[in-house]
C-alpha cells in the first residue's frame, strides 16, 4: 500500500485488506470492517459469465459507489455545518452540483436525493444542462438552487425563466454584460420576475493550471465596471431587488486556503458593495475549485494536490465572508459553493486489465562468433574490445563499445553485407551487456485494455496524474518497473507518469496469456470527475461498462444495482454519422453470395454479433470468433 501511496490519496475510502486486495471502504470513516467490499470481488462478479453466476460484462469496467457519493455529500455539508456552528455564521450553507463533473444520469439523481435534506441543487453551464437540471430538480429539495452559468441566449434565458415559472429555485447568473438585456426583456414579455447573480471577475489569481481563466485578464465574468453598470441597468429598470447572488469561480483545485480566503474575502467585499448600492442580496456563490488530493501528498504546490481538506476549505470560507461581512454590519448571506470534483471523483473505480507485457531482459548468449567474418574490421575490433573491458571489469568502456559496435552492425545491415540474424544476435549481446552491467533501462510495456483518450483524456490533454493501482496481488512485491501502453495505435495512448512522481509503476509479473486474458487487474482512481464527459472515442473505443455497487449485509457484502455494458462497435459507430443495421445488411448481401448455405447464416451470426459486442479486447467473447470457422 505504501508503494502507491493508498493511505494519502485513499483515505477514508480505500486501503488493502488481508488478502492483498483493495477494498472499498463506503462509508468512509464511518465504515465498519465487515462493511469494506473487496473490489477484486467485484470485478469477479461483473465479469464472470452468466451462466457462471456472474454479469458478463466486458473491461473496461467503471465501478460506482452510490454510498460513497453520499458520504463525500454529507462531509461537505457537514464540514460546512461545523464552520457555521463553530464561528457563530448568522446564516447557512446550500450547495449546488455542477452536472458539467459527470452528467450521468444516475449521479445527478444520487447527488438530488442524498442532497434533498440539505436543500442541495444543481448547476447547469449549457442549455442541454439546463433542462437535465430542470427535470432532476423536480425531485429534489424546493429550496435547492438551480444555478444557470455559462453563455446564454435567448432560449437559454427563456428556458431559465420557465424553470422558476415551474417553481424551482432558479438564479440566471450573468457570465457577460449583454446578457441583462436578454433577461430584462425576455422575463417582460414571458411575465416572470427573475432571480439574478452576477459572475464577478476576481483580481486574485490562482496560479496553478486549472488558474489560467482567472485573474483580471480572466475568460468568464465581469469586470468592477460592468458590474455597476449592470447594477445601475437594473435600477433604472426597477429590478434592483431582483439581483441576490454574487458568484466568482478562481479555478478548479485551489492550491490553498490562503489563495481562498483572499478570493472569498474579495468577493464578500463586491457583495457588500452590492447590498449599499441597494440590491436584493441574499447569497454569495464561491463557486467550484474545492480541491482533490490526488497524490496524496497534501501539497499546495502540485496541481495533482492541494494543502488541505474539506474541513479546512469550509472554515476558511466561513471566516472570509463574516470578516467582511461583519465589518461593514452587512447581514450573513446563504453561502453556496459549487463542488464538483470534490464531490464526485472519489466514488467511481476505473478497473481494466493488462493483457500482455514486453518481454524482460533475458536474451540467450548471443552466437556471435558464427558471422565474425562478416563483421567490417572496425567492428570486429570492437567485439574485443567489449572483451577486454569485460575482463577488466570496466563496464562504462564495455557499453560504449557495445554501442559502438550496434551502430556500425546497423549501417552493415542497410548497406545489405548483414543479415537479420546477425542484427537480431547483436541486438541480444547489448541487451545481455546492458543487464549485466545495470545500464539498461529495464523498464517495460504493460499493455492494457484500455484507451487513454476515452477514459484518462486528462491525462492525455493536460498531463494529470490519477493514482493507479493493481487491485490485487498487493501482498506481493511487485518487481517489475512498468509504463502503461493502450490499446489506441497512437503514441500518446500511454500512461509514463505516475503520482509517486516516477516514470513508471512498480507492477507484478503477468501469468495469464495474452489475447485480452492478462489476468491481472489495474484500477484508476478518483476519477468521477471530467473524464467520463470529456472522453473521446479515438479509434472508436467508446465509453467502458459500468456497475453501480452498495454495501449490503448480504454474503458478498455488496450488491450490484445496475449493471450496464459499454458501448457497442455498433453504437460507435453510429456516433460517426454510419448506420450499423445498413452496414449490417451490406455485409449480410455479401456473406450470401460468398458463402452460401449454412456458412453464410454462420458468418452473418458472428457479424451481428462484433455489431453488438464492444470493440475492445476480450477473452470471453468468442462465440463470434467461434462463428466463423470453417468458413474460409
Ligand atoms: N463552477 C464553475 C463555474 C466552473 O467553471 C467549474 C469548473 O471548472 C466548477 C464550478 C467546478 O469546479 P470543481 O470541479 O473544481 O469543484
Amino acid at each position: 500500500a505504501s508503494l502507491y501511496k493508498i493511505d494519502g490519496w485513499g483515505d477514508p475510502y480505500f486501503s488493502v485488506n488481508a488478502s492483498g486486495n483493495v477494498a472499498v471502504r463506503p462509508h468512509g470513516e464511518a465504515t465498519l470492517p465487515h462493511q469494506e467490499i473487496d473490489l477484486t470481488k467485484v470485478v469477479k462478479k461483473a465479469t464472470e459469465a452468466k451462466g457462471s453466476g456472474g454479469l458478463g460484462l466486458q473491461l473496461p469496467l467503471i465501478v460506482r459507489f452510490p454510498d460513497v457519493l453520499k458520504n463525500r455529500v454529507e462531509s461537505l455539508q457537514g464540514a460546512f455545518d461545523f464552520a457555521i456552528e463553530s464561528q457563530g455564521y448568522e446564516s447557512h450553507y446550500q450547495g449546488v452540483y455542477p452536472v458539467k463533473c459527470n452528467q450521468d444520469r444516475f449521479i445527478v439523481e444520487d447527488v438530488v436525493e442524498f442532497g434533498l435534506r440539505y436543500r442541495f441543487g444543481l448547476e447547469a453551464g449549457s442549455k442541454a444542462e439546463l433542462l437535465l437540471a430542470m427535470s432532476c430538480l423536480c425531485k429534489g429539495s424546493p429550496d435547492g438552487f438551480l444555478i444557470c452559468n455559462g453563455y446564454k441566449d435567448a432560449e437559454y434565458v427563456s428556458l431559465a425563466l420557465v424553470a422558476r415559472r415551474l417553481e424551482l429555485n432558479t438564479v440566471i447568473v450573468l457570465e457577460q454584460e449583454e446578457e441583462i438585456e436578454l433577461v430584462v426583456d425576455i422575463s417582460r414579455k414571458i411575465g416572470v420576475r427573475p432571480v439574478i447573480g452576477m459572475r464577478a471577475k476576481l483580481r486574485t489569481k490562482h496560479a496553478g493550471h486549472f488558474g489560467s481563466t482567472s485573474g483580471e485578464k480572466g475568460k468568464f465574468g465581469l469586470t468592477t465596471a460592468q458590474v455597476l453598470r449592470v447594477a445601475k441597468r437594473l435600477e433604472t429598470e426597477g429590478m434592483l431587488g431582483c439581483l441576490q447572488l454574487l458568484h466568482f469561480h478562481i479555478g478548479s483545485q485551489i492550491p490553498s486556503t490562503a489563495l481562498l480566503a483572499d478570493g472569498v474575502g474579495e468577493a464578500a467585499q463586491i457583495y457588500c458593495e452590492l447590498v449599499r448600492l441597494g440590491a436584493g442580496m441574499r447569497v454569495i456563490d464561491v463557486g467550484g475549485g474545492l480541491g482533490v488530493d490526488y497524490d496524496g501528498s497534501r501539497s499546495p504546490n502540485s496541481d495533482n494536490s492541494v494543502g488541505y481538506g474539506v474541513q479546512e476549505y469550509a472554515a476558511a470560507v466561513v471566516q472570509a465572508i463574516r470578516l467582511a461581512c461583519d465589518r461593514k454590519f452587512v447581514k450573513h448571506p446563504i453561502i453556496c459553493s459549487e463542488s464538483g470534483r470534490a464531490l464526485i471523483s472519489h466514488h467511481s473505480v476505473l478497473i481494466f486489465e493488462a493483457v500482455s507485457a514486453t518481454k524482460g531482459a533475458s536474451p540467450a548468449v548471443p552466437p556471435l562468433e558464427f558471422f565474425m567474418e562478416s563483421l567490417a574490421e572496425d567492428a570486429r575490433s570492437d567485439y574485443f574490445n567489449i572483451r577486454a573491458a569485460a575482463i577488466r571489469e570496466d563496464y562504462e568502456m564495455c557499453m560504449l563499445y557495445a554501442n559502438q559496435l550496434k551502430n556500425r552492425c546497423v549501417d552493415q545491415f542497410k548497406e545489405g553485407s548483414l543479415g537479420l540474424e546477425h542484427l537480431a544476435s547483436v541486438d541480444s549481446l547489448c541487451e545481455l551487456l546492458g543487464k549485466a552491467t545495470g545500464s539498461l533501462d529495464q523498464v517495460r510495456t504493460y499493455h492494457v485494455n484500455l484507451s487513454v483518450f476515452t477514459s484518462v483524456p486528462d491525462f492525455w490533454g493536460i498531463g494529470q496524474q490519477f493514482p493507479i493501482v493493481p487491485i490485487h496481488k498487493l501482498d506481493q512485491r511487485p518487481m517489475v518497473k512498468g509504463i502503461l501502453s493502450d490499446l489506441t495505435c497512437d503514441s500518446d495512448g500511454k500512461i509514463d507518469k505516475f503520482i509517486t512522481g516516477e516514470s513508471s509503476l512498480m507492477l507484478h509479473e503477468l501469468e495469464g496469456g495474452g489475447g485480452g486474458g492478462g489476468g491481472y487487474y489495474l484500477g484508476m482512481f478518483l476519477g468521477g470527475a471530467y473524464q467520463e464527459a470529456l472522453g473521446g472515442m479515438h479509434n472508436l473505443f467508446g465509453g467502458p461498462s459500468v456497475v453501480r455497487v452498495a454495501q449490503s449485509d448480504g454474503p458478498h457484502g455488496f450488491a450490484v444495482t445496475r449493471a450496464v455494458q459499454g458501448v457497442s462497435c455498433g453504437e460507435v459507430l453510429r456516433a460517426m454519422q454510419h448506420e450499423p443495421e445498413m452496414m449490417f445488411e451490406t455485409l449480410r448481401h455479401r456473406a450470401e453470395e460468398c458463402g452460401g448455405g449454412d456458412c453464410a447464416a454462420a458468418l452473418v451470426g458472428g457479424l451481428a454479433r462484433s455489431f453488438h459486442n464492444m470493440p475492445y479486447l476480450s477473452a470471453t467473447n468468442t462465440a463470434a470468433a467461434a462463428m466463423f470457422v470453417g468458413c474460409g
